[in-house]
């Protein structure tokens, strides 16, 4: 059940506006980002990201360096840092299809969040 932010009444799912209030919503707020876990190369990072989109699960790839797929990404000729080099994050309520696709996809490439 969801509730306006504004008067607190109760509100029908999918609905842009409160029916009570009139308070306008912004759908892309409601969903709240988490880190699901952390690939530990690039080419995984590259191939879980071309997946989940192709599932239809909305992701970000972070790496220490910035945004995945940022101008100098560069393998990082330290292998002794490169645990957790690209962190990955969904939306909450993709966090459970999303980290099942990875299992499937990388098994022990990439490490899953606890
Ligand atoms: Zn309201």
């Amino acid at each position: 059940m969801e509730y306006c932010p504004a008067c607190k009444s109760e509100i029908q799912p999918n609905t842009d506006s409160c029916a009570i209030c009139n308070h306008a919503f912004d759908t892309n707020i409601k969903s709240e980002w988490i880190k699901i876990g952390s690939i530990q190369d690039n080419i995984s990072a590259g191939y879980a990201k071309e997946t989940l989109e192709s599932s239809k699960i909305p992701v970000v790839i972070i790496s220490n360096s910035g945004m995945f797929g940022a101008a100098g990404l560069s393998l990082n000729p330290f292998h002794g840092e490169a645990q957790g080099l690209f962190d990955v994050s969904v939306p909450e309520e993709y966090a459970k299809e999303a980290t099942e696709v990875l299992n499937m996809i990388l098994g022990d490439s990439w490490t899953k969040k606890d």
